[in-house]
């Protein structure tokens, strides 16, 4: 390592050090200094990692990789990880300095990386991932991305090389033209069942949700869905050339969905290639989450897990001991008890207010939108959430509207049919403190990037002392 390189982690080091004397926590400076010091430091770090695994994809990429990261990292066999959606640059970079050494080696070789789509042609210079987990393509932040094709463009220069596995989703269409150039893909997907509760969730969510993408990729046909799942996944073939949903190699199906019981059943096949074990095979994995699409995050990590060799007792260990990642499907229990969860893009949020719609309580619905840089500018993707079906399904529920863009969210409210007199906009996040006290309904807290982690505090802080620190996943 030049000695330039060593400065800087020597600076990050220091910076840290200052930082804790000051009792600030861990923030993304040391990381930035060091990168001003070097601007080379990450490809010099990532160089020296053994193993990589990289999950990317427009939703569900913490989740998977807090899964993945559960199923995989143990005391005799440590892994790295980037936690809490750090998936910029400067958060990989900051990461990877917490595990290097005053002479700038890395201390572990194993490394779990959770990248954003636009961030992985800064990545891949220096290190081509075993395994890259691709969740699904879907419309998000189209003015920090440019359109959806320059997303797949970058996607297909990630999966492309030799000795990359993709493990990606084979219900998604965009996913499936993304695997076409890679030599070993990995397909995971939604096996539906005829008759029981799960029918239900893949029924609630098949509304006539946003579905880009859902032409052919080889020749741009419309595609005919057999089932729709969500976004545009589902069982699909195209009526004019030979594009259809691939084989299976993980199969999953969610039992007792929605219950403190519910279960993913994996179906494994086995195929020709040599990594994977020579027998099909089907195991349950606990499914600590809400919500289909989570039961397909728990999916794309198990599968993952698998095609790195995790013994599947050992995926089923991970999932139990499961705690949901901060405000997804987070609940506060108390009077009221409040759910908190991020939306960002309409096919998040849709997926989001099906979970929220199987709650057939009265209950009051927060929405905290923010138009900062991290939570994309543009809030126009609010007119593509489907809510015209929330409202009608839910009709018993009342609206609050904070942040930044409150007036925008209560206008689309309005348009989606809720009566005027159903909808309030509150000034500061504090006022939601207020909402649903009285009659203490459940409150769904539904809100932007930039307003999550201070709405975690406020709603922790909020919580009676009987139930602090009971802040727990969704059951
Ligand atoms: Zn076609």
């Amino acid at each position: 390592m030049s000695f330039r390189a060593l400065l800087a982690v020597w600076m990050s080091k220091f910076v840290t050090i200052g930082l804790k004397i000051m009792g600030r926590g861990a923030t993304s400076l040391p990381g930035v200094i060091a990168q001003r010091v070097y601007l080379l430091l990450p490809d010099r770090l990532l160089r020296q990692i053994d193993t990589c695994v990289i999950v990317t994809g427009t939703n569900g990429k913490t989740t998977t990789t807090e899964l993945l990261y559960a199923m995989l990292h143990s005391d005799d066999e440590p892994w790295l990880v980037n936690r809490g959606g750090a998936n910029l640059i400067q958060g990989i970079l900051a990461t990877l300095l917490q595990k290097t050494n005053w002479r700038g080696r890395l201390t572990v070789k194993r490394v779990l990386l959770e990248v954003d789509e636009a961030t992985m042609r800064l990545v891949l210079p220096s290190i081509r991932p075993q395994v890259l987990v691709l969740t699904n393509v879907l419309r998000d932040q189209l003015d920090r991305y440019g359109e959806i094709d320059q997303t797949i463009m970058l996607l297909r220069n990630a999966a492309w090389g030799a000795d990359t596995t993709l493990v990606t989703n084979a219900d998604d269409p965009l996913c499936v033209a993304i695997s076409s150039i890679n030599q070993k893909p990995v397909f995971f997907g939604y096996a539906p069942m005829e008759s029981t509760d799960e029918t239900s969730v893949v029924d609630l969510v098949s509304g006539n949700q946003v579905r880009d993408g859902a032409f052919c990729e080889k020749c741009g046909a419309l595609l005919s869905y057999e089932r729709y799942f969500y976004g545009q996944m589902g069982i699909y073939a195209c009526p004019e050339c030979s594009f259809k949903r691939p084989e299976l190699s993980f199969a999953g199906r969610v039992l007792d969905a929605g219950t403190a019981a519910s279960q993913l059943c994996v179906n494994e096949y086995a195929a020709t290639q040599d990594w994977r074990p020579s027998e099909d095979r089907e195991f349950l994995v606990p499914n600590p989450l809400k919500g289909l699409y989570n039961a397909y995050n728990l999916l794309a990590a198990t599968s993952a897990a698998r095609t790195l060799g995790v013994s599947p007792s050992r995926i089923a260990e991970a999932s139990k001991r499961f705690i949901q990642p901060l405000g997804r499907m987070q609940v506060f229990p108390g009077h009221p008890e409040r759910i908190l969860s991020l939306i960002k893009n309409p096919t998040g949020a849709d997926s989001v207010l099906s979970t929220v719609a199987q709650d057939a309580r009265e209950k009051m619905v927060c929405f905290v939108i923010n138009d900062n840089f991290a939570d994309g500018r543009d809030v126009s993707w609010l007119w593509d959430v489907d809510l015209e079906v929330f409202v009608e399904n839910s009709p018993s529920t009342r609206y609050v509207c904070a942040g930044t863009r409150a007036a925008d969210m209560a206008l689309r409210l309005a348009y989606a049919g809720v009566d005027r007199l159903d909808i309030k906009i509150v000034d500061d996040t504090e006022a939601l403190l207020l909402v649903g006290n009285e009659e203490a309904l459940p409150v769904y807290v539904l809100s932007t990037y930039t307003a999550l982690h201070p709405l975690v505090s406020l709603l922790t802080h909020a919580q009676p002392k009987e139930f602090r620190g009971k802040a727990v996943s969704a059951s």
